[in-house]
């Protein structure tokens, strides 16, 4: 217990956490203590709701596996069949529904077990919320109330999400918190499936398999954000990967040119990089690749586009930047990487501080080389060769 990963969290978000976790315990606990026992016709609801769902998420499963996928977002389709459930079984019923996450935490074996108990927990409390709104011993179908359960659902959740992982990284962006447009589209086609189902389970329960297609599809859908991400992301450094770069480069230069604006592209090659792996290891290495991206992130712009060009290559464009600006920004991106001090571990498993790293920079800009991408390449790569050739760890404009 004492080795638990859960105690490396900030202590404002272990405490945020464990007090989530705590409440979610006493809810479901006051549930199972004070609600009477199910009617068969609230049982046969629940065996259909639970018993398609778990057609279709074990189905999704398999299929997945086969796909060799090894990160997958299972929660639009639990979302899903807990709304239905919200709508159309008696408080108990719903704990035992949420079994089905529960479930597959254990099955999937998922790494991070107490981050899957958080999202758990706070799901819990939505629920919960949401059912005492819309009528704790009968939830009232209105469509207006329903619309209004459907927000609050998706709100809470969100919500208790988003303030435990800015807590657990006060740095993360709006997005990493809340998610991408893209989430929240997914979590309303969830809750609006489940509503639907809810509805069609209280006529007749065999009509819960009318929902298994969707319900699937929406399974499906819920990878979108992870398969685009790791086809324009480069894994390693979190940067966008050459090719993303490289047609999003292409699109600002059109624009660029279509407006006359100034641009340039900066190329970056770290200095005696092979030394770092042959002395500190490749993990060390990558560790200082990971710090390189991050301090490039940090230091250019918000419009400037920053990417992995190759190894040990990065590769920035700054819209909006005329000759001296960009010098100016590459200059201070030089001096940024010298001062950079990155905690590693060496291979014999020491704590290892990484520094002295050093990078060579070459620029090119559209006022000299024009708009097409690839003559400011080969210019920019001119100059970075030059700043190696002058002796590393300098700035040289093409
Ligand atoms: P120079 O100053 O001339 O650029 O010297 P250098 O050693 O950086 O240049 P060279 O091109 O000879 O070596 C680049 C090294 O970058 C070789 C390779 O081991 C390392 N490298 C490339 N990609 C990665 C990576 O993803 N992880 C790690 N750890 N090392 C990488
Ligand atoms: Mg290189
Ligand atoms: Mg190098």
């Amino acid at each position: 217990m004492r080795d638990w990963p859960l105690w490396t969290l900030r202590t404002p978000a272990l405490c945020y956490w464990l007090v989530i976790d705590a409440l979610a315990l006493a809810v479901i606990s006051y549930v199972i203590a004070a609600s009477a026992t199910p009617t068969p016709s609230e049982v046969g609801r629940f065996a259909a709701i639970a018993g398609t769902a778990g057609a279709v998420i074990i189905g999704s499963s398999i299929y997945s596996h086969r796909l060799r996928e090894t990160e997958r977002n299972p929660w639009a389709a639990h979302l899903c069949y807990l709304t239905a459930g919200i709508c159309a079984l008696p408080p108990n019923l719903l704990v035992l529904l949420l079994f089905g996450p529960a479930l597959h935490c254990v099955l999937a074996q998922r790494p991070e077990t107490y981050r899957w108990i958080f999202t758990l927990s706070a799901t819990a409390l939505a629920i919960f919320g949401t059912r005492y709104l819309i009528g704790w011993a009968h939830p009232m179908m209105e469509i207006g109330i329903m619309l209004c359960g459907a927000v609050v659902v998706l709100v809470i959740r969100a919500g208790l999400i988003a303030l435990g992982l800015k807590l657990r990284r006060p740095s993360a962006t709006f997005e990493e918190n809340v998610g991408e447009p893209i989430d929240a589209v997914l979590g309303i086609v969830a809750v609006s499936l489940g509503g639907l189902m809810g509805c069609v389970v209280m006529n007749n329960p065999v009509h819960a398999l009318i929902a298994a297609p969707s319900m699937a599809l929406l399974e499906r859908a819920a990878q979108l954000p992870q398969w685009r991400r790791s086809a324009q992301r480069d894994a390693k450094t979190g940067l966008a990967n050459a090719v993303h770069w490289d047609s999003r480069a292409r699109y600002e230069l059109a624009k660029g040119r279509s407006r006359t604006r100034p641009m340039a592209v900066m190329l970056l090659d770290l200095d005696h990089f092979k030394r770092v792996n042959d002395e500190v290891g490749h993990l060390a290495g990558d560790a200082a690749l990971g710090a390189i991206a991050l301090l490039l992130s940090a230091t250019v712009r918000r419009g400037d586009l920053v990417g992995r060009f190759g190894g040990e290559e990065f590769v920035v464009l700054l819209p909006e930047a005329e000759p001296d600006e960009a010098e100016g920004v590459a200059e201070r991106v030089r001096q940024a990487v010298a001062a950079l001090c990155v905690p590693t571990m060496a291979t014999d498993g020491r704590p290892h501080e990484l520094s002295g790293l050093t990078v060579s920079i070459g620029v090119a800009t559209t006022e000299r080389f024009g708009y097409e991408l690839p003559d400011l390449l080969v210019a920019a790569d001119a100059a970075l060769l030059a700043a190696k050739g002058f002796g590393r760890n300098l700035v040289e404009m093409a």
